[in-house]
């Protein structure tokens, strides 16, 4: 009898634990993914991700082809689906990779059990983390809350597995059950295309990953500990959408940043396996927090009084908050699907601590407009930025966009990349436009207010109000 492969953000062949148990089977495979709309809560992708969802299995059909195998689209709740699929076919096992949200783990666990009940086997195979997150635990086998201690463990733990093969050829069935057209699920925005950009800087599926990580191995991943910080230079490896749908696999990336024979350990090789680790600890936080895009860890923080305040928000997505660090990003977040890690502290700090807005929202936008938005990087950072996170930067730790600009954009190359009002502002004042005396403005052709907007608020003033809030706060425990 057939095995159902059921492809979920491991939309791969290389180095994917189910895909090559069922293709070492032997058995018919009938490769399966569904768009899970059938529950409100299921529906994991942001209007971003709709976008890469759609190329990515565009790839991933392709992928199949090759090897003579098909991938079957089907919409819905995924346990009815999944039953449908094996009536229609007759198929007695189900194969997938595990996935590590809340939501994910609910809907997997009642399936396994539902298929056993009715004798059909379920096999699930881990892969999408350097290590299962129950793996682990401190001495007192409870869970970690602080980053240190975990990375520790992560690599007392062990090396991930070795990346396998993709297969090279799949059984297919005598018959393959109907599928959707992809093209009906309307996954693509129309009118209008704010996606059009995307395509100029991404390539979704998996050879854009496996070309992404070649050029980083080989250009970038020795300096990354001393460039991945400043947003004008390309030095970090932009595979993080990639890993958000599973196009490669964690794994296959901590052995790339692996040590040729005879090259000496560098800093950018630890430094980026740090990250990957980060990844991980972000599952790991959601594995033992399954509301962690909602509640916040350090519970004080229920108390904060936050604000409202519809029109800053607005500005704030919109690259209109007069600060040009923070509005590079959020517009190179629109323009790209993307924002540089440091200026996504800088966003997000701004909004929560500037704005008093409720960090809840901006992991919001985030999710809908980020290509690589994650249920575990995503909700944890927004935390850590907030200071209400596991191990997070303390609340107090309030960032000065002028100065973070200045100092991680210092020629002002990332602003004026996204904010093109100010192209011809001299670097002296590209990140205070605010304190340029009237004739650079005038020079640079900008009425502040009119062509730029003014600050939205006065960064020393939000400071103290920030600390004047929070100090309500950070007695109880
Ligand atoms: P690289 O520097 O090349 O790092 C390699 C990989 O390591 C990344 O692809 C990512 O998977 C992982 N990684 C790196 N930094 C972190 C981190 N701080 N936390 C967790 N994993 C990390 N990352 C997401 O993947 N999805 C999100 O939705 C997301 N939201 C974020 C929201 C905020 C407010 C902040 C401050 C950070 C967020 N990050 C998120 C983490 C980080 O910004 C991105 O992973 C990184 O910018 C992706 O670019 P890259 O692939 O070039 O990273």
């Amino acid at each position: 009898a057939p095995v159902i492969l059921w492809f979920r953000r491991d939309l791969r062949l290389h180095d994917n634990h189910a895909l090559a148990a069922a293709a070492s089977s032997g058995r018919p495979v009938v490769p399966l993914f569904i768009l899970e709309d059938g529950n409100d809560d299921a529906m994991p992708y942001g209007a971003a991700q709709a976008w890469w969802l759609h190329r990515s299995l565009e790839r991933l059909t392709a992928r199949l082809e090759a090897i003579g195998s098909r991938l079957i689209l089907r919409r819905g709740g995924a346990a009815d689906t999944v039953f449908s699929v094996a009536d229609e076919t007759g198929a007695d096992a189900v194969f997938w990779n595990r996935r590590h949200d809340a939501c994910g783990i609910e809907i997997d666990s009642a399936l396994k059990a539902g298929l056993r009940a009715r004798g059909i086997d379920a096999q699930s195979f881990a892969g999408q983390l350097l290590h299962d997150p129950t793996r682990l635990k401190t001495k007192t086998g409870g869970s970690y809350k602080v980053f240190t201690p975990f990375w520790r463990a992560l690599q007392q733990g062990g090396e991930p597995d070795t990346p396998i093969d993709a297969p090279s050829s799949v059984r297919s069935p005598e018959r393959f059950p109907a599928s959707d057209r992809l093209d009906d699920w309307s996954l693509l925005p129309t009118k209008p295309d704010w996606a059009s950009r995307f395509g100029e800087v991404w390539t979704p599926g998996e050879e854009g990953a496996q070309a992404r990580l070649s050029v980083f191995v080989a250009d970038r991943i020795g300096d990354y500990d001393r460039t991945r910080d400043f947003p004008a230079i390309d030095g970090t490896s932009q595979l993080s959408p990639h890993l958000a749908f599973g196009e490669i696999s964690p794994a296959v990336l901590w052995h790339a940043a692996r040590l040729d024979e005879g090259s000496r350990w560098t800093e950018g090789l630890v430094t980026f396996r740090k990250e990957l680790a980060w990844r991980d600890f972000s599952y790991h936080l959601l594995y033992h927090h399954r509301k962690l895009d909602s509640e916040n860890i350090d519970r004080r923080f229920d108390a904060f009084e936050w604000r409202r305040d519809d029109e800053r928000f607005a500005a704030w997505t919109r690259g209109m908050t007069g600060y040009p660090i923070v509005d590079a990003g959020m517009r190179q977040l629109w323009k790209h699907g993307y924002m540089h890690n440091r200026v996504r502290m800088i966003t997000a700090s701004f909004l929560i601590k500037d704005l008093l807005i409720d960090w809840r929202r901006g992991e919001q936008w985030f999710r809908d407009t980020l290509l690589d938005a994650d249920p575990a990087s995503n909700a944890a950072s927004w935390q850590w930025v907030a200071g209400c996170g596991a191990d997070a930067a303390p609340f107090f730790r309030i960032f000065n966009p002028v100065l973070q600009g200045e100092k991680f954009d210092p020629d002002g190359s990332y602003v004026k990349a996204f904010v093109p009002e100010l192209a011809e502002m001299p670097a002296k004042y590209v990140h205070r436009p605010f304190e340029a005396p009237a004739p650079v403005l005038r020079q640079a052709g900008i009425a502040l207010g009119t062509d730029y907007p003014q600050p939205l608020v006065d960064h020393r003033a939000a400071r103290d109000r920030a600390m004047e809030v929070f100090a309500r706060i950070r007695g109880g425990h």
